[in-house]
């Protein structure tokens, strides 16, 4: 058995002060670091992915419903694209062993959807590297977090999501949310974090 830990869209944008802020996501992200620093060698690999936007269609909205359509966040060479300072230090560290880009030209929610710099899929990533297990974390629990969990079940990996390290939108769509991760199997430990 080998576990990787997926870190999901630890972005400025997604973060107090970016431009589709989740409260409680500045905080998670320094509690991710921590966890990496502390985690001593349980994971094989660290892999975080990142919401990459070129053109992606109607995913960008000047009047966005916050479920399809947001406003225009993580564009390829903004700042708010880029990782929130307090998880950069893991990045720049090494302890982040790859990098997937997601949702250049579409919506893409699920990491499962991404591409390395050199065009390989997340789920091919692991599966050349045996990873077998799933830990994952970030940001939001009610969109990425979930959209990412769920693909990784159907691409036929034992899942596990840290409420504890993932950062919610809103009370009632991160409680479906782990409603729906349960049921499809999905192992959760700790408490999903919502900050009013
Ligand atoms: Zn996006």
């Amino acid at each position: 058995m080998l576990r990787a830990l997926i870190v999901v869209d630890v972005q400025k944008d997604f973060c107090e002060g970016g431009s589709v802020p989740v409260k409680g996501g500045a905080d998670r992200a320094a509690a991710i670091a921590e966890l990496l620093r502390r985690s001593g060698g349980q994971y094989a690999f660290v892999v975080a992915t990142r919401d990459h936007h070129i053109d992606p269609g109607s995913h960008f909205s000047e009047n966005p419903d916050f479920q399809d359509s947001f406003p225009v966040h993580c564009v390829v060479g903004s700042e708010g694209g880029e990782f929130h300072p307090d998880f950069v230090p893991a990045v720049d560290s090494g302890q982040v062993d790859e990098v997937v880009f997601k949702g250049a030209h579409s919506a893409s929610k699920s990491g499962f959807e991404g591409f390395t710099q050199d065009g390989t899929t997340l789920a091919d990533w692991l599966k050349a590297r045996d990873v077998t297990d799933l830990d994952i974390v970030g940001i939001a629990t009610d969109h990425c977090v979930k959209a990412t969990a769920m693909d990784g079940v159907r691409a036929g990996f034992a899942v596990r999501v840290l409420l504890d390290y993932t950062a919610g939108v809103a009370l009632d769509t991160t409680q479906a949310a782990v409603d729906e991760l349960r049921r499809a199997g999905v192992a959760l430990s700790g408490a999903p974090v919502v900050v009013a």
